[in-house]
């Protein structure tokens, strides 16, 4: 059986809940799913590993990957670069792997270009009281700390129409559904199943 995994760009505003659908879908290791770990120069969290949330590096040795064109995009956000690996991405693909790119629009915009077969998924909160409510957080931050949170929000949120599924995450339990419904139809569409079962369609085909 050969098969090729499809390339999922999974975007969203913070606050949507992205990294929890992405961290939910992955909580078993399925060996037929990834998620891209991407080059950042911005700091860590406490918490964050080197290698397994990003690799991090300095804005010197991310300059030098992109001469070395090692990006299949790779964008600034929010005043930090973020760039995902080309290699990784097509040698996974290449193993019948489904990857996932946690990107922001600009990353997926550069991906449909050269990839329009990728699909992107857009992750929205249910509405602007309930954003807000989730990026307000432990009440810790000051009013303009969370209007300035909103405010990137709103701009991620408004190239929602790029994408070609729209999660709406009100309850969690129902948009991994969604998430999940979405990677199986693109495993049953007519060009992935004729790859998947080349060998079973020559026979049930033969003259
Ligand atoms: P954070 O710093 O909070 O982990 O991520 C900030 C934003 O950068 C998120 O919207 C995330 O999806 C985006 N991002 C993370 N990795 C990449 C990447 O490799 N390329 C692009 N274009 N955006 C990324």
């Amino acid at each position: 059986m050969t098969t090729r995994g499809n390339l999922f760009i999974v975007s969203a505003p913070s606050g949507a809940g992205k990294s929890s659908l992405i961290a939910a879908l992955l909580a078993d290791k399925p060996a037929d799913m990834q998620v891209s770990v991407s080059h950042t120069t911005r700091q860590p969290r406490p918490g964050e590993v080197d290698g397994q949330h990003y690799h991090f590096v300095s804005v010197e040795q991310f300059k030098q990957l992109i001469a070395e064109q090692a990006f299949f995009e790779w964008a600034e956000v929010f005043g930090n670069y973020y760039g995902t690996s080309r290699t990784v991405i097509e040698q996974t693909l290449a193993q019948g792997i489904d990857v996932f790119l946690d990107i922001d629009w600009q990353g997926a915009q550069q991906i449909k270009q050269q990839m329009p077969e990728a699909i992107g998924v857009f992750i929205l909160p249910p509405s602007r009281d309930e954003l807000q409510r989730r990026l307000t957080g432990r009440g810790q931050d000051s009013d303009e700390v969370i209007a300035g949170r909103m405010a990137k929000a709103v701009s991620e949120m408004s190239h929602y129409h790029e994408y070609d599924f729209i999660i709406v995450n009100d309850d969690f339990a129902q948009a991994q559904a969604d998430l999940l419904a979405i990677i199986r139809s693109q495993r049953l569409t007519q060009a992935s199943q004729t790859i998947t079962h080349s060998d079973m369609l020559k026979g049930l085909l033969a003259e």
